[in-house]
């Protein structure tokens, strides 16, 4: 295993494990594997190391990013908390910027709506402390490893007894999706790259139903370059030989349990909920829903918010994209009007999207 952190950046074992995984596949079929989460995507571009990779060896991208799957009907709905006089609109930076049917947050706030970025969920409790006469929408966003400080934070809000507070939840959890995406059969995988840091939460078991239930191989990886590479001849040598495991090859970070306080926290304030995913569209229990113990810190009961008419933008593939369809310059606004400085959809918003590392790390 790689333990030191001096040896993710050797150059010469990389070279060893690259040399290995060409000789091993050697003549074989072209193998797909998926990297769920977008720090990865962003990892493996940056790194150049899909350019490495022998041809049999082939990454697909996936729905791991949570400002791209955040479906538009949401985007919308932050959108009418931000036109709301009273509403103070808290999230993190690149969701500000995603459009919506009609505008974006941050389109909004130059219209003048309050909206205000934060790196962390207890920025916002501390917005609604300072401002007792508004109300304080945190748009919730990420997935299992981003939900426990955003309930955190509703707890913190409770214990202290802020009323002006709210979360609007569109978070996500990674192993409905995964289940979800081999239910359908647009797309032929051999295998998922798992991340490290959503694992450290929920722990490497949560996959063994995806292993075990749809014979496809899981190694959960960190997300230096010869962490991936190492997670990537896992899964080839797993495919190799027949198997489909759970595996952990970021075994600095990772257990089988995950991490109990964090998952404690989680199901104290949430409970898993059917959530929307763009380009995928409705996946049972594959959201978090805030506990009606917790309603009043619940923005979707607080507030009556009504029937939203989503326009989709229908040029933006990524929907297509996050489910591994097409990869991005198949989409016909690639680089030519949809760029990250006049993005179309969230996956050029996002700094983890799939249509940005390829826009930033190709030509
Ligand atoms: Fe959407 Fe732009 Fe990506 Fe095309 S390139 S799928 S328009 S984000």
């Amino acid at each position: 295993a790689l333990r030191y952190v001096d040896e993710f950046r050797d150059g010469g074992l990389a070279a060893k494990i690259l040399l290995r995984l060409k000789k091993t596949v050697h003549g074989l079929e072209p193998m797909h594997f998926m990297e769920i989460c977008g720090t990865h995507t962003v990892a493996v571009f940056r790194s150049g190391l899909r350019d490495m990779l022998p041809e049999a060896v082939r990454l697909v991208s996936g729905p791991g990013c949570p400002v791209c799957v955040t479906a538009d009907e949401d985007i919308d709905r932050a959108i009418w908390f931000a036109r709301r006089p009273e509403v103070i609109v808290t999230s993190f930076g690149d969701l500000l910027r995603v459009p919506g049917s009609e505008s974006s947050l941050l389109e909004e706030r130059s219209r003048g709506a309050d909206v205000r970025m934060v790196y962390a969920s207890y920025e916002a409790v501390k917005i609604a402390q300072d401002h007792p006469d508004r109300e304080v929408v945190f748009i919730g966003i990420g997935f299992e490893t981003t939900a426990p400080t955003v309930a955190a934070a509703i707890r913190q809000a409770a214990a202290q007894g802020i009323d002006n507070f709210s979360v609007f939840s569109v978070h996500k959890l990674l192993p409905p999706v995964m289940r979800a995406l081999l239910d359908s059969d647009s797309l032929r995988l051999d295998g998922f790259l798992c991340p490290g840091h959503v694992t450290t939460v929920i722990g490497a078991r949560a996959y063994e139903e995806v292993a075990r239930g749809y014979g496809m191989p899981c190694v959960v990886t960190g997300f230096e370059p010869l962490d991936i590479l190492q997670g990537l001849s896992m899964l080839v040598d797993q495919k190799r030989s027949g198997r489909h495991d759970v595996e952990i090859q970021y075994r600095r970070g990772v257990t089988w349990e995950g991490n109990p306080a964090a998952q404690k926290l989680l199901e104290e304030i949430f409970e898993p909920a059917d959530a929307a995913w763009r380009g995928l569209g409705s996946i049972p229990g594959s959201g978090l829903a805030i506990r009606s113990a917790y309603a009043d810190y619940d923005a979707a009961r607080r507030f009556s918010i009504p029937e939203i008419r989503v326009r989709e933008n229908p040029a933006c593939r990524c929907g297509d994209v996050l489910r591994g369809v097409i990869r991005p310059p198949e989409c016909p606004l690639f680089r030519k009007v949809c760029r990250p400085q006049t993005p179309k959809g969230p996956c050029m918003v996002s700094s983890e999207g799939t249509c940005g590392a390829y826009y930033r790390y190709t030509s």
